[in-house]
């Protein structure tokens, strides 16, 4: 099991000490601008529980995290207007998916095309 640092910076946002662009807030879940946006919307979504990454939280968090969290995604898909034209959702995780910040969270990036999905090395 990969331990949870509660001292990474979404968990500090949860707690409030330090600020952030909400989108929309949920019972388990909160949604938030990127501070270093890479499209016209860039909204992470995490949840509000101590999960490390996409597969900690799909094999961890409960039922009812599960979906506030999947109907999260959803509203802000809604809220931000993308849903005609498209978005892009992505889930880094861990070293071989470059996650920066230690807390799942999924960018939903739309508000132009996207590109090719992963850039092919070889
Ligand atoms: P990842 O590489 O998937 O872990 O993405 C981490 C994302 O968090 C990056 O896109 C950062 O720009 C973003 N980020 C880092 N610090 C903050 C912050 N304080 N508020 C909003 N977004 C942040």
């Amino acid at each position: 099991m990969r331990a949870y640092d509660d001292q990474n910076i979404f968990a500090k946002i949860l707690r409030g000490e330090i600020p952030n662009t909400t989108v929309l807030e949920t019972e388990h879940s909160l949604a938030f601008r990127d501070i270093a946006p890479a499209a016209p919307t860039h909204v992470l979504v995490i949840p509000k529980g101590p999960y490390v990454c996409f597969d900690d939280f799909a094999l961890n968090a409960t039922d009812e995290e599960i979906v506030d969290f999947t109907r999260a995604v959803g509203k802000v898909c809604e809220l931000e207007g993308v849903q005609d034209n498209g978005f892009r959702v992505i889930a880094n995780a861990m070293s071989d998916g470059v996650q920066e910040v230690p807390h799942l969270h999924v960018h939903v990036l739309g508000g132009r095309n996207m590109g090719p999905m992963v850039v092919r090395t070889g």
